[in-house]
């Protein structure tokens, strides 16, 4: 494929999408929200999805999420074929190798920030006491030490979504799909939550797609692509 990673990505890469098209049913036919999309992404690198409104950004994670399957294609995750697999295997497969994260952080308004962390870990039927040791150190590295015992009304819209970040790592996930971080966020702040996305894609060696308005923010990242109508532009190095 096209990726400027190809060389660092062999057929292992911890994303692939195949020859994917997903039709969704539109009155008496059907709308092509992607169309024989290829992709392959490397761990350690992240990827910027651009394009217009409605070009099937939101689609395209949603496939390689395994939160919808393909019409067509093949959806490879951390060496796993994901159409190979029923619903229960897939809900699995999501939950060991997939971190997601919105544009609204969705936390729950009772838990701590370090609540927040623990309760995906103990979804996993991981160790409370393991959960919360990790919950303590992503914490730290997304800059929220202090923070950790506070909830989410006492955090700014920044914070809210560095905990969702954190979040999103418990899991230890070898792909990281983000739709729209900064929507909500203003300039310094977007800023500084894709650069915390960068910084998190290398430390714990995730191939990330981030799909993003900000055009401004895509030399903080590896890779850019564009979505039109479906179709998957080629991939090229951000920055230049
Ligand atoms: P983007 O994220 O780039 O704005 P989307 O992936 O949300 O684009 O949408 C791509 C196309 O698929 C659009 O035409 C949209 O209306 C359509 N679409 C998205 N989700 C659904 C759905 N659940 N049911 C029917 N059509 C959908
Ligand atoms: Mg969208």
């Amino acid at each position: 494929m096209n990726s400027p990673f190809e060389a660092n990505a062999p057929a292992t890469a911890p994303l692939s999408l195949l020859d994917v098209t997903l039709e969704y049913p539109d009155g008496q036919g059907t709308i092509k929200a992607l169309d024989s999309v290829n992709l392959r992404v490397a761990a350690g690198e992240m990827l910027s999805l651009i394009g217009p409104s409605g070009s099937g950004k939101s689609s395209l994670l949603a496939v390689a999420a395994t939160l919808v399957r393909p019409t067509q294609g093949l959806v490879m995750i951390d060496g796993t074929t994901a159409s190979d697999l029923n619903d229960t295997e897939m809900t699995t497969l999501r939950r060991e190798t997939v971190g997601i994260i919105f544009q609204q952080p969705n936390l729950l308004a009772s838990l701590t920030a370090v609540e927040q962390l623990m309760i995906s870990d103990h979804l996993r039927g991981k160790p409370l006491k393991a959960a919360k040791k990790r919950a303590l150190e992503l914490l730290e590295i997304v800059g929220l030490a202090e923070s950790a015992r506070k909830r989410p009304h006492q955090l700014s819209g920044g914070q809210r979504q560095r905990v969702n970040i954190a979040r999103a790592l418990m899991g230890q996930p070898k792909v990281l799909l983000v739709d729209e971080p900064t929507a909500a966020l203003d300039h310094e702040r977007s800023a500084s939550i894709v650069r915390l996305l960068a910084q998190v894609t290398k430390e714990f060696s995730v191939a990330t797609v981030m799909v993003t308005h900000d055009t401004e923010f895509l030399a903080l990242t590896d890779s850019v692509a564009t979505m039109r109508d479906g179709v998957l532009g080629a991939v090229e190095m951000a920055g230049v």
